[in-house]
């Protein structure tokens, strides 16, 4: 197979998979997703709309309606427009191939979300990460000293951030965003899962776009990402966007989901009281330092030496989580959970209890 090796690019044949663990069977508390499913009259109601759509057809290709919808759910102003993607990864790949001119280069914090520099390889840019601090605050000084000398085409800063399920200081974002020389995109993946929202900065910079997502309110499987911006910035990202890119059942169901928002902002309400009690209970667990988060995730780091061990014996018991130890020096012994349903989270904490108080404490 030597012509795989000759015409596939290096940077590509360096790479790994996204890694995508089976979960069949298992308490599934990994992946940031709603653990609700919809009444079953909702269901219903849903299957009723998909049993017409006429499959034979192309969607609407510029997805009209299901943007007007996301826009005026979302509180957006006229003055901006909305671009759809597959997911929000498909609208992080669409803004790296649009800047990947020679050199050019993101930078996103890190601990972050791996997509960005996995993008910025798919697409042929340089990629620059910079180390949060210790307590996983932006490093203001070396993300300005970074800035200079890489200049980025893109700055990605997920609020609250992914891994770490924190918010950052507003003043030093503010100082990044003064500071950057390209676009700052402001990755609000979690925005369901906390009050901050950062919508007003693009009154105030017209290098700023906010990028939202249906996946962590429920929607996960129907891949619906959004960015919302300037027009001038989103014509541009417009013309390298494929024609069909939401297809006609995302879209409908889209527009499903958001006339029943109520029932999907319960499930989010819950989630986040959930949140507070998870944390709670993990906190008093023997061992466990339970880190601050505004997402449906709560970061945790166990006794040094087990991570890899606790994950492996929660798997054993039925429930999938993240180990992140060794993807990153900051998360060395870090575990990382989605917050389930209740039940999910009881089980969860039982098990690790049990784990903790087994002797794999020294
Ligand atoms: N941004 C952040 C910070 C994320 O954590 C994720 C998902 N893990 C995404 C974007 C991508 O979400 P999706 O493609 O499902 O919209």
């Amino acid at each position: 197979m030597s012509r795989v090796k000759k015409l596939i690019r290096q940077e590509i044949l360096d790479l790994s998979a996204y890694p995508v663990p089976s979960a069949s069977g298992m308490i599934k508390l990994d992946a940031m997703e709603n653990p609700y499913t919809w009444p079953a009259v909702a269901k219903e109601a849903w299957t009723d709309l998909l049993r017409d759509l006429p499959l034979n057809r192309y969607p609407d290709a510029s997805a009209k309606q299901v943007k007007e919808a996301l826009a005026q759910s979302m509180g957006v102003s006229d003055d901006y427009d909305l671009l759809l993607g597959n997911g929000s990864d498909e609208i992080i790949q669409l803004l790296a191939m649009a800047m990947a001119k020679p050199g050019a280069t993101i930078l996103a914090p890190e601990p972050g979300f791996v997509m960005y520099k996995m993008i910025a390889t798919f697409c042929g840019l340089e990629y620059k990460g910079v180390p949060l601090t210790q307590d996983f605050e932006l490093d203001t000084e070396a993300m300005l000293r970074a800035i200079d000398e890489t200049q980025p085409a893109l700055i990605f800063l997920a609020q609250p951030n992914n891994p770490t399920g924190n918010l950052w200081d507003e003043t030093s974002i503010k100082a990044i965003i003064e500071a950057a020389p390209g676009v700052v995109v402001l990755d609000e993946a979690y925005t369901a899962f906390t009050d901050a929202d950062h919508l007003a900065l693009l009154d105030q910079y017209e290098h700023v776009l906010v990028m939202r997502t249906l996946s962590k309110v429920g929607l996960a499987g129907l891949r619906l990402g959004l960015i919302i911006g300037r027009k001038e910035w989103l014509n541009e990202l417009d013309k390298i966007r494929l024609p069909y890119n939401i297809n006609m059942l995302t879209q409908a169901s889209t527009l499903f989901a958001i006339e029943h928002y109520d029932m999907l902002l319960m499930q989010t309400e819950q989630l986040r009281v959930d949140r507070v009690l998870l944390m709670k209970d993990l906190a008093s667990i023997d061992g466990v330092e339970v880190f601050p988060s505004e997402a449906n995730f709560v970061l945790v780091r166990v006794p040094e030496g087990q991570a890899r061990n606790w994950f492996e014996r929660l798997k054993e018991a039925g429930i999938l989580i993240k180990c992140l130890d060794g993807g990153h020096p900051l998360l060395d012994h870090c575990l990382r959970i989605t917050v389930g349903t209740t039940d999910q989270n009881t089980k969860l904490v039982e098990a690790l209890s049990s784990i903790a108080a087994s002797g794999s404490v020294h």
